[in-house]
């Protein structure tokens, strides 16, 4: 897998103080996309191990206090994507207690593969669905249009 950013302090994406990790390769072609240099799975720089331990670490900076880490991109559920990413969660849940992992994807949920699935089980709030166009609104809150679903996976969030 690659990715395009990381912004190891962020209050943009999601709630709260995060980590976020845009990553590369989407195959949805939304008209309006915003990111369309991350369409390319090739484009960026490799995730690499030092980025996982770069991402844990920084989520346990206990200076921060992160609430969690928001995975966008691209789709960090485009098929090549979802070993690195599936082994990226587990790691998160398993060495960051307390910190929730929200995931951006053009895929819906009931769209997703079983191996999709393995990572969404490992996600705290799915936003999903494709960007479309006609209806893009700016007022809304972690989401580019109004069919876009933000699904709260887990109790406590
Ligand atoms: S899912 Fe996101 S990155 Fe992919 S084409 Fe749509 S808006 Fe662009």
């Amino acid at each position: 897998m690659n990715y395009h950013q990381y912004f190891p302090v962020d209050v943009v994406n999601g709630p709260g103080t995060r980590a976020t990790l845009f990553v590369a390769g989407c195959e949805h072609q939304c008209r309006g996309c915003y990111n369309q240099t991350t369409w390319d799975p090739r484009s960026g720089h490799l995730f690499d191990e030092a980025m996982v331990e770069r991402i844990i670490a920084d989520l346990n900076d206990s200076r921060i206090k992160h609430r969690g880490l928001s995975l966008s991109g691209g789709d960090p559920l485009f098929p090549a994507n979802l070993d690195a990413i599936l082994a990226l969660v587990k790691r998160v849940k398993a060495e960051c207690p307390g910190k929730d992992i929200w995931l951006w994807t053009g895929y819906t949920l009931t769209q997703l593969s079983e191996l999709q699935q393995q990572v969404i089980a490992y996600v705290d709030v799915v936003v999903d669905g494709k960007f479309e166009q006609e209806l893009a609104d700016p007022s809304l809150r972690f989401r580019g249009s109004a069919n876009q679903v933000i699904h709260v996976l887990t109790e406590d969030k």
